[in-house]
């Protein structure tokens, strides 16, 4: 993490973060420190303004004291595709396989940086982005708490695009209660940010998810009338053992405190994957297209004899340059699935894909969806909330074999809340092993937020 100079500056009426250290993903605009997406491209980047969160964390008195690493432009799972290098999970289990105690881990990815500064207890809270998973998957790494808002309720004014009908901001925490504060403080109506969800279904949303967090939130810790839903697709064969006890102890737990736990099925999330990787590669695709070495960025001197004024010989050889691997393949997949040629079978397909995991959604949750205005199909027989593993195993070691497609499927049980625009919280499972943290995901309605955040209280 690269650090700012502290000040020392203190202003006399306490604020609500006063003092706070929080850190950054590099991908958000601060004026202080670069904000260079851990790219080559954006290397020597220096924002000339503040994202809308960062000026909404400085004026509630946080100490923003530095920025964190990630996957280039949030493309990855692991935090391994990065200028800055690597990330190494700072978790430290009581107990690890015998011979597996010194293997470095991955922190997750691709807010990585965000999670470890967390995890290692640098800072207070951090900021990161979700995209697919970026703040879960991390989190449940790290054995931290880490929230995916719902879609366009946190300001992506100042947050470098990767794809934007997916991004959004995300927060880390060590427990439930950081993650409420600096959500409290970031979920406000932006209207320099045209994605921003208006305030009126906010409102809607929100009294909907207070009216039925009433029937079952009281202060002696019962959970009676909180309606959970397992969706049975989230347990796919690759879960890794050691994740399924943990789990099921979480369930057995909340079930204990009143709870009604409810088999649910939600079909299309099979598919959610492989539409995520279409829809978020022909978006960064498009994203990508504005670092070309002419407007901003990083540029390639042409060497002597280059006929500079072809322009297309600045943008090959700076973007060869400047894009890693993982992100020249996200261009080369979106843009294929872009041409008139793939349109339909697989640009087209993953957006019907997307509506179908929406659907299934609205169809599990009591509460509609406010964003859309769809009608509740069940209301009574629905459930408030959705309960699943928030990733298929623990911390992958850093090194070591590795097949190139693993690091895909980590997103497994993400992406599909990325696709609906759900809000997703992954909390430490309740009765922890002592080895590495295992985290549960709890997923609710647009709009219901606050409500995820409640039952994870539970959990923690
Ligand atoms: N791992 C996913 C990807 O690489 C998600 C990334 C993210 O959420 N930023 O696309």
């Amino acid at each position: 993490m690269q650090h700012r100079r502290q000040n020392g500056v203190k202003t006399s009426r306490r604020k609500m973060l006063d003092g706070l250290a929080v850190a950054i993903k590099n991908n958000i605009s601060t004026t202080e420190l670069p904000t260079t997406s851990s790219s080559h491209m954006l290397k020597e980047y220096n924002s000339p303004f503040d994202a809308t969160v960062v000026k909404l964390l400085r004026n509630s008195g946080a100490d923003i004291v530095g920025k964190a690493n990630c996957d280039e432009f949030g493309m990855g799972s692991m935090n391994l595709h990065s200028i800055h290098g690597a990330v190494v999970n700072p978790f430290v289990p009581k107990v690890a396989n015998p011979g597996s105690r010194h293997v470095k881990r991955s922190a997750g990815g691709s807010s990585g940086g965000s999670a470890a500064a967390v995890a290692a207890g640098m800072c207070y809270a951090a900021l990161g982005t979700d995209t697919g998973g970026s703040t879960r998957l991390p989190a449940s790494y790290c054995g931290i708490v880490g929230l995916k808002p719902s879609y366009g309720i946190i300001s992506r004014w100042g947050v470098v695009s990767f794809a934007d009908s997916l991004d959004c901001v995300g927060i880390f925490g060590g427990d439930v209660s950081a993650v409420q504060n600096i959500f409290n403080i970031l979920s406000v109506y932006d209207e320099r940010d045209p994605t921003a969800a208006d305030v009126e279904s906010r409102m809607t949303a929100s009294r909907a998810s207070q009216e039925r967090m009433e029937q079952w939130s009281d202060d002696k810790g019962s959970l009676e009338g909180l309606r959970i839903g397992i969706p049975q697709e989230y347990f796919p064969a690759e879960l890794a053992p050691e994740i399924l006890e943990p789990v099921r102890r979480t369930i057995h737990g909340l079930r204990s405190a009143g709870a009604t736990i409810i088999p649910v099925s939600l079909p299309s999330s099979s598919y959610a994957l492989s539409a995520y990787y279409v829809i978020a590669s022909a978006e960064a695709s498009s994203n990508m297209a504005r670092y070309d070495g002419v407007e901003y960025g990083f540029h390639v001197i042409t060497p002597y004899g280059t006929d500079i004024t072809k322009a297309s010989n600045v943008y090959a050889q700076t973007r060869s340059v400047g894009f890693g691997e993982e992100v020249k393949k996200r261009i080369l997949l979106g843009t294929y699935a872009l041409t008139a040629d793939a349109f339909d079978n697989y640009f087209l397909q993953a957006q019907r894909v997307r509506q179908l995991v929406k659907n299934d959604f609205n169809k599990a949750f009591a509460i509609s969806d406010y964003l859309t205005n769809q009608a509740p199909s069940h209301s009574k027989m629905g459930v408030d909330v959705l309960l699943h593993p928030s990733a298929i195993g623990i911390a992958p070691p850093l090194e070591g074999e590795r097949n190139d497609l693993d690091a895909y499927v980590q997103d497994v049980l993400t992406v599909p809340a990325s696709l609906a625009g759900l809000p997703a919280i992954s909390v430490p499972a309740l009765v922890r092993n002592d080895g590495w943290p295992v985290g549960v995901s709890i997923v609710g309605q647009w709009g219901c937020d606050p409500m995820v955040m409640k039952v994870a209280e539970y959990i923690e």
